[in-house]
């Protein structure tokens, strides 16, 4: 199965509404014919202008976290439906900057990924190691851990649209990127997970995207992994057109 790739910014807390529309509006021109489908994860205050600026060209527009709770007493959270109804289409789940700053558990990713789910969001669930894990040799089991603990029992529809990012936490804002071998191996390691869970057809279909100092001069080689499909690119998606050549890899 041909899976199509994604090419993913998470502009972290970046970008006002106005930067976020002249983003939108100067990237769109560049992009287009693109092989990879493009999205933008962009602040909660930027979702509503972006989509719209976004309407009439191929960028999809996402967001970069939710709440798994529909509506309710939590001060300062959002909500699923909030961000449909703000135009996001998808969602970054348990990114590790969540996970180490704000103490996301595995458990809480899971309910996310679940609510993303029922409300028609298509999530993206991060799962990385950190240095001292992956120097001790334990990468894989701490991913494994990680799938199994954030992602909840899928349907075969859920497959379909479910993206995983694999980003070595070492590897994010650091300019350190992990060889496109460590990537490969890394990213077959999950989709072997995924084949022992849901089979062969499941493993096929998810997409796997790598993240951590993504950039022009390594794109490239990465996608050419063959389980690499795609990338979640932070610094790097900063400028439409450094961007663009990621895109155009
Ligand atoms: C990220 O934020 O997910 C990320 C990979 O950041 P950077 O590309 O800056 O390492």
């Amino acid at each position: 199965m041909s899976r199509q790739a994604i090419i993913c910014g998470n502009w972290k807390m970046y970008k006002t509404i106005e930067e976020s529309k002249s983003f939108v509006k100067s990237l769109a021109p560049l992009i287009e014919p693109s092989q990879a489908l493009v999205y933008l994860a962009v602040p909660f205050t930027a979702i509503k202008a972006a989509a719209d600026e976004a309407q009439e060209t191929p960028i999809v527009i996402g967001a970069q976290n939710m709440n798994d709770i529909s509506e309710g007493a939590f001060t300062g959270e959002i909500a699923a439906r909030m961000l449909k109804d703000a135009g996001a289409a998808f969602v970054i789940l348990g990114h590790s900057e969540r996970r180490q700053i704000f103490g996301e558990t595995d458990e809480f990713i899971r309910r996310k990924v679940t609510k993303a789910f029922q409300e028609g969001l298509e999530p993206i669930v991060c799962i990385g190691e950190n240095l001292k894990e992956r120097e001790a040799g334990h990468a894989h089991d701490v991913l494994q851990k990680q799938l199994e603990g954030s992602l909840p029992t899928l349907t075969a529809s859920q497959i379909q649209s479910l993206v995983i990012a694999y980003e070595p936490v070492w590897a994010i804002g650091t300019g350190k990127v992990a060889t496109a071998e460590i990537a490969q191996t890394t990213h077959q390691f999950c989709r072997e997970w995924i084949k022992s869970k849901y089979g062969p057809e499941a493993a096929s279909a998810v997409r796997i995207l790598y993240g951590g100092s993504v950039k022009p001069d390594n794109i490239t080689e990465l996608m050419q992994q063959p389980d690499i499909d795609g990338a979640l690119v932070g610094g790097a998606s900063l400028q439409p057109d450094v961007f663009s050549q990621i895109i155009h890899y």
